[in-house]
């Protein structure tokens, strides 16, 4: 066993934490559980609940905290993840942390708690220089970096020799701006929660994919 097997991400959008919960769970061999995947789910399952989270999705409205603690508690619960899990995007805000808390601290939970709140640490500017320097090729699709991974010869593909490169459309500064807004607002206040309870560890999630994910291989111990 690891040092750490119930593991919260915590990071803004763009630290590389989805990257790096994929690759975490993939090498401790346990599940990455997504609260959005849990709904896609369910609603796929058509039941009663997939039908009504079906019906909010559709009006534009959110799901309650309410039901998506209790989604992902039974995803924590379930057998198939008794070696532990990586909670991706979950909780969200300091209320989904209370309710799951609260759950928590049932007899179903007893040596199954959360043990590691785990923050990719990036700072902002680091953060906008990744998302706004993407782009990819028009022709293949091939994914580059105008700073951190540019094409061999400048202005043309190294996959297809294609000379046309595009953004996304929601690569802009203005997104960025305004989903690392979002993120401070609701997610951020997570951190000192999880910093009281002892929980907390931070990572430098700087510099390239390995090197991150060495870092993060030191804390968990897998
Ligand atoms: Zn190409």
């Amino acid at each position: 066993m690891a040092k750490y097997n119930r593991i919260v991400l915590l990071g803004p959008p763009g630290s590389g934490k989805g990257t790096q919960g994929a690759i975490l769970a993939e090498r401790m061999g346990v599940r990455e559980i997504s609260a959005g995947e849990l709904l896609r789910a369910e609603v796929k399952t058509g039941s009663d609940l997939g039908k009504e989270i079906a019906a909010r999705i559709d009006n534009g409205q959110l799901v309650s905290a309410d039901l998506i603690v209790r989604l992902m508690t039974q995803a924590f619960l379930a057998p198939e993840n008794a070696n532990g899990y990586i909670s991706d995007g979950f909780p969200r805000s300091i209320e989904q942390a209370e309710m799951l808390e609260k759950v928590e601290n049932t007899p179903d939970f007893e040596n199954k708690k959360i043990d590691l709140a785990l923050l990719i640490d990036v700072p902002d500017e680091y953060i906008l220089e990744r998302i706004l320097g993407r782009t990819q090729c028009a022709k293949c699709g091939a994914f580059y970096h105008e700073k951190f991974k540019p094409t061999a010869i400048a202005g043309v593909c190294d996959v297809c020799g294609g000379k046309e490169f595009v953004k996304r459309a929601d690569d802009t500064e203005e997104t960025v701006v305004s989903r690392l807004r979002v993120y401070r607002e609701a997610t951020a206040p997570l951190i000192p929660y999880y910093e009281n309870k002892g929980l907390l560890v931070r990572v430098d999630g700087t510099g390239p994919i390995d090197a991150v994910s060495e870092r993060i291989k030191e804390i968990v111990k897998y």
